[in-house]
């Protein structure tokens, strides 16, 4: 039954770790994956995590089966991150919110919920996204094709031409957006372009998707849900992917959920009942533990607090590493202006660094990045930095 399997292409920032992995040099740098690594260059545990975790193995709970969609505690907590405590459409009860398998499971419950509401939409994605979007929605069973998203000339976003594609789109066209913090490019839009994007959503009949998978990496919790709030002071009805695997360092422990947003009650009730069937057949309900921590967090307000001010530990050692990276590379003589790395907002830069300069990286001294320039800054450390700093300066020189 095999005979006919050919070999799956590897999975390009997978197979980076792989490369890593096998490489002997002690002074390699492993800048491709999007993981946070404190300044020892460790995954930390966060403190606040640690006393969740503890309390929970204190009271020893019997291992049932959670809900379908989820903890309730935990749902709910995840709908106070993304619309505030303050919320007329969570008062209203116009979103639902299912436990997910990180934001990538969210993603997927999501595809394939609008994939049993209409096949035929095409879903667009920003050019370029997170590389897992395409394949995720087209496993889905979607067409798949891309907005203009990223201009290497201004390192920044352009907005004309991604607002021009937007408009040409068709009635119920998924469109797939990230919330901040822009995988790859760090890009970010203004709030300004923001609401211009949900209006023209709304003229256009389009159907957003807005992923959030760094929700306190670029100004705050607060701050970072601010286009989403647009979306939700909107009255329309769009999806929601949440993970907590970068902000809550949970990364193994898959937590992340799906939230969405419906016209009402009613159509909330309805909408519920159909996405319980869609994970009742594809893993029946999620794993206990994580969704548990993150809610115990978010509740407790001694330990809430604890967690933003890891999180905003996290969030300014990787903007300190933004400047460091760019003073370093200025002082190995590089003429070229790399400010625009302390603009760019999230754990990415896209450095403008070729496939070719890549590729010399790694072979030269084993610093490994993906290979469209993409590194990820929470990879960064006082050990590291000049190392890498240089390594740039030298594959940019020659
Ligand atoms: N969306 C984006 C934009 C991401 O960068 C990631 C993770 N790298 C995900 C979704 C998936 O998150 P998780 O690891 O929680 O599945």
């Amino acid at each position: 039954i095999f005979a006919a399997v050919e070999m799956a292409p590897r999975d390009p920032i997978l197979g980076l770790n792989e490369a890593f992995q096998a490489d002997p040099r002690a002074e390699k740098v492993n800048l491709g994956v999007g993981v946070y690594y404190d300044d020892n260059g460790k995954i930390p545990l966060l403190a606040a995590v640690k006393a969740a975790e503890e309390q929970r193995l204190k009271l020893a709970p019997p291992r049932g089966y959670q809900p379908i969609e989820g903890a309730a505690a935990y749902n709910k907590a995840v709908q106070t991150l993304l619309f505030g405590t303050d919320s007329a459409l969570l008062d209203a009860g116009r979103a639902v919110t299912i436990e997910a398998l990180g934001g990538t499971g969210a993603l997927k419950i999501g595809a394939d919920f609008l994939n049993r509401l209409n096949s035929s939409a095409k879903v667009y994605i920003s050019d370029p996204s997170w590389e897992n979007h395409r394949a995720l929605f087209e496993a889905a069973g979607f067409d798949v094709g891309a907005y203009p998203y990223y201009d290497a000339a201004t390192r920044g976003v352009n907005f004309s031409a991604m607002l021009a594609a937007l408009k040409g789109y068709a009635a119920g066209s998924i469109i797939v957006l990230h919330a901040c913090c822009h995988n790859p490019t760090g890009a970010d839009l203004t709030l300004e372009q923001w609401q211009q994007v949900v209006d023209t959503i709304r003229e256009r009949d389009l159907v957003a998707f807005v992923d959030m998978a760094y929700q306190g990496f670029a100004d705050g919790i607060e701050p970072d849900a601010a286009a989403l709030r647009l979306f939700a002071d909107s009255g329309l009805e769009f999806f929601v992917s949440s993970s907590f695997s970068k902000s809550f360092s949970l990364y193994g422990e898959r937590v992340g959920a799906l939230t969405i947003v419906t016209a009402d009650r009613d159509a909330s009730a309805r909408v519920l009942s159909q996405v319980k069937r869609v994970i009742r057949t594809n893993y029946s309900n999620p794993p206990t533990h994580g969704g548990i921590v993150v809610a115990t967090v978010l509740s407790d307000a001694g330990l809430r607090a604890q967690w933003e001010e890891e999180l905003a530990g996290m969030r300014d050692r990787i903007r300190l590493m933004r400047t460091q990276l760019v003073e370093r590379i200025a002082a190995a003589g590089v003429k070229q202006d790399f400010s625009f790395v302390v603009q760019q907002r999230g754990m990415f830069s896209f450095t403008g660094l070729t496939a070719a300069q890549v590729e010399r990286m790694k072979q030269e001294y084993g610093i490994y990045a993906v290979s469209t320039g993409r590194i990820c800054l929470a990879a960064l450390n006082s050990k590291n930095i000049d190392t890498v700093a240089k390594a740039i300066a030298s594959v940019i020189a020659d």
